[in-house]
């Protein structure tokens, strides 16, 4: 269920408590559709052979260095035949799964999918850092067998790229569509016709085919699924940040509905509390997602060499790089324009007016940070490198 549709199916639901005036039922109704939006599970599992990359991009995909608290260990042998959950930090419904190689449990591949539990799974990522193997063939020809989605990755091609750039006659695309089609002969020779592979490096997301690799689980996964997944997407490029400011936008209408219904509920002293603790929920999701949270901005100048000082410098928002509290979020709520129509909303246009007045300190701090790794960093060469 997309927000549009929660719109559409539900808005019944909250319009007959409204229009009796029991806000308190309306405002109910409502966070639990919020509630269950956020908590929508996605599961992702990623198999492929000891040293093929998994762990690295588990964590890079989790926007964790491999050297952090909670990181997947990379470089160590596999020793078990189990897969080991690794929930993203902020948005913890979302769970990569690391999984054994095939090859290390000497299963066959419907049993070593038994084995992991592949019911639990929205899709598979299969990784090879050389040549995709007779294994991941199998394996990959069962997880069609049991009606689920995989998807084929050939890690580490920064190391290839190095490589070639040592050739006089060194040219990126030819390169990368040498490994491409190396990758579909040898798959296709095991019996997979015009597979697609995404040429990936995890030290580099935001280079090759990450973005592509999500473009095309987008249009994969059921429709309320795809916010769960765009959340957890590194802010890799522009059209990741926007589509996630469109996400947001979207779920403005029903926080900002809560928030008034709420706000409107007759209780002394509640109002405002409970009016600010759902837009403190609301501001610090954005925050995350937009990685302006300190622990990421701190990470994100440990990865480019930019100082910490130069990133906070070119942020203009009150509410980033910050910790979000009520008291800060009153404080700058009451100091942005036509503040006062939240206090006293009336009709659901004016809901949405000052949460979108939030939102676009988000936005345009967002974009600036991003324009900075854009312009500043990604043009040097420097952005995502370690
Ligand atoms: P796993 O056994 O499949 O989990 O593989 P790891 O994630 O532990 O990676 C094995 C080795 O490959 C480690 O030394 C990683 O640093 C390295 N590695 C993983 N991904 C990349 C990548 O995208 N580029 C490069 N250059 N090295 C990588």
């Amino acid at each position: 269920m997309t927000d549009d549709t929660l719109t559409a199916s539900h808005g019944a639901t909250f319009k007959e408590p409204l229009q009796k005036n029991n806000t308190a039922a309306a405002a109910a109704k409502i966070e639990e559709n919020i509630k269950q939006q956020n908590n929508i599970p996605l599961n992702i599992a990623i198999t492929g052979e000891s040293g093929a990359g998994k762990s690295t991009f588990v964590n890079a995909f989790r926007g964790l260095c491999d050297d952090e608290e909670g990181a997947a260990p990379t470089g160590v042998t596999e020793t078990t035949s189990e897969a080991t959950p690794y929930p993203h930090p902020k948005y913890p419904n979302v769970i990569l799964w690391d999984l054994p190689g095939i090859g290390t449990t000497k299963f066959p591949a419907k049993k070593y999918l038994k084995l992991v539990g592949f019911e639990k799974f929205d899709f598979f990522i299969i990784i090879s850092t050389t040549r995709f193997t007779e294994n991941d063939v199998k394996l990959a020809q069962e997880i069609q067998k049991m009606k689920k989605k995989f998807y084929f990755v050939r890690s580490k091609v920064d190391n290839d790229i190095r490589a070639e750039r040592r050739n006089r006659h060194f040219s990126e695309e030819r390169t990368l569509t040498k490994i491409r089609d190396d990758c579909v002969q040898r798959l296709g020779g095991l019996g997979f016709e015009s597979p697609q592979v995404f040429l990936v490096s995890s030290f580099e997301l935001h280079l090759y085919d990450f973005n592509l690799l999500h473009q095309t689980l987008d249009k994969d996964l059921p429709k309320n699924k795809r916010d769960a997944l765009l959340f957890v997407m590194p802010n890799i490029n522009p059209e990741i940040i926007r589509k996630k400011k469109e996400a947001f936008k979207r779920r403005l209408y029903w926080l900002t509905t809560l928030s008034a219904a709420v706000a409107a509920v007759p209780l002394p002293g509640l109002s405002i509390a409970v009016d600010a603790a759902v837009l403190v929920g609301a501001v610090t999701h954005y925050v995350f997602a937009f990685g302006l949270d300190i622990p990421s901005l701190k990470r994100l100048s440990d990865r480019t060499g930019v100082p910490y000082a130069d990133l906070q410098a070119v942020i203009i928002s009150p509410l980033a790089a910050v910790e979000i509290t009520t008291e800060l979020l009153l404080k700058v709520m009451t100091q942005v324009e036509r503040t006062a129509t939240l206090m006293a909303a009336e009709g659901s246009k004016q809901w949405n007016e000052p949460a979108h007045v939030i939102c676009s300190h988000y936005f345009s701090c967002a974009w600036k940070c991003r324009q900075l790794i854009q312009d500043k960093i990604c043009s040097y060469g420097v952005c995502g490198q370690r």
